[in-house]
């Protein structure tokens, strides 16, 4: 106890604090929440929060939506988990609907998106042996965000990822967003695929360049290379269509998904061209994977955002929220606007980002949550229902928070 107390920077948790049975791995607020509707959190004091976190663009349909409620509480009922060796109903419906809404063959269900971007690697390298000669390197970017599994952080381009649990698995190789000569200089005999976040999420909502999105299908089309897209924060809607491919007009060979899918809860999927299909049997698995509680709500979720006019309404909503985060760039001095849908982020001039979300969480009488994924900027990922309304009230709730930090 004592060598661990003296090990841990952080003083001792007094017994009353928050958490203090948790293991750390974070800092969290000091506070409970108990209730979420919709855009809005509700905590054990009383007060409201407007919500544009949405847990990492993972609520997408807002909080505890109806439609959710009701495909666990039904499937709750009938079926939760027959095994992941069974067939059951809704996830050959979710598979089916998925192959439906995109440009892929079939799919593969897991819990988390560090889980199925692995698969997204088992998968590449399955293949580099049988049609590449054991070609098995994978090629990510610089600042890319891809899971805390062991593999996918040392996939993931943040700055000391690739040490900090030492010794990491081999046979990743690193680019530069953006940049397609340094992915050619970065390919070899053992190349067996690219991954990427086509935006950036973790790393500050970063966009691709289109032109270098288009280069880099070609290249990897001519040096048999997969293209993995990781559209775990992307797809689903997020950024105004069903996936964020569709704004580059490429097709990926490979794509994940998870957090907005789920809209709440853990569901994951890879998504393959039938040329890609090649696991043996035992070669994947998970004894969560495609069960039928997760997958119907699954089904809810794409149902939902596949209804007509959703997704204009998401690009509708998308400009609104836009527009407004322009003006405050201008009002306050800010350094830019960026984003896909609602997908957005604010560039401020100094590194106070912290702080900026600490002032508007703890504004009232009603709290607004965001998120800083990097010291000089703030993220957006409201629900893909958020009204106008409310992101006008968030846009007032922000100009407050940034006034009582920035000045
Ligand atoms: C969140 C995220 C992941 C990891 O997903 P988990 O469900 O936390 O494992 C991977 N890739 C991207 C782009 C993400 O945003």
């Amino acid at each position: 106890m004592t060598t661990l107390q003296a090990m841990n920077s952080a003083p001792a948790l007094a017994d009353t604090d928050l958490g203090r049975d948790l293991i750390t791995v974070t800092t969290r607020p000091d506070t409970v929440f108990v209730d979420g509707q919709g855009s809005w959190l509700t905590d054990e004091g009383g007060k409201r929060h407007l919500d544009l976190v949405q847990g990492w663009a993972v609520n997408s349909l807002g909080h505890s939506p109806v439609v959710i409620a009701e495909a666990l509480a039904r499937q709750s009922r009938r079926l939760l988990n027959p095994s992941p060796a069974l067939h059951n109903r809704p996830m050959l419906d979710l598979a089916a609907r998925l192959v439906g809404l995109s440009c892929f063959d079939r799919v593969w269900f897991g819990s988390s998106g560090a889980e199925v971007n692995e698969a997204a690697v088992k998968l590449a390298r399955r293949w580099g042996q049988r049609m590449r000669h054991g070609a098995h390197e994978v090629i990510s970017f610089d600042g890319a965000f891809h899971g805390r599994t062991l593999a996918m952080m040392r996939a993931s381009g943040k700055p000391g990822w690739d040490s900090v649990f030492a010794p990491m698995p081999a046979g990743f190789a690193r680019a530069r967003f953006n940049d397609i000569a340094s992915v050619e200089r970065a390919i070899t005999p053992a190349s067996v695929a690219v991954m990427i976040e086509l935006v950036q999420g973790e790393a500050g909502v970063n966009l691709a360049d289109p032109g270098f999105v288009r280069e880099l299908r070609a290249l990897t089309t001519e040096r048999q290379l997969l293209l993995i897209a990781d559209e775990v924060q992307t797809g689903i809607g997020r950024c105004g269509r069903a996936f964020a491919h569709e704004l580059f007009g490429i097709e990926p060979d490979l794509m994940t998904l998870a957090k907005g899918i789920g809209g709440g809860v853990p569901l994951a999927a890879l998504l393959c061209k039938e040329a890609f299909n090649c696991f043996a049997p035992g070669d994947q698995g998970g004894t969560f994977g495609g069960n039928p509680l997760m997958a119907s709500v699954g089904l809810a979720v794409v149902d939902t955002v596949c209804q007509d006019g959703f997704l204009a309404q998401v690009r509708q909503r998308a400009d609104h929220l836009a527009r407004g985060l322009q003006a405050i760039v201008h009002d306050h001095g800010l350094v830019a606007e960026r984003g896909a849908g609602l997908l957005r982020a604010l560039v401020l001039p100094t590194d106070t980002a912290p702080q900026v979300v600490a002032a508007a969480q703890a504004l009232s009488p009603v709290g607004l949550l965001i998120n800083a994924p990097r010291p000089h900027l703030l993220r957006f990922m409201p629900a893909l229902t958020i009204s106008d309304d409310e992101i006008d009230q968030g846009l007032k709730l922000l100009r407050q928070a940034l006034h009582a930090t920035m000045g």
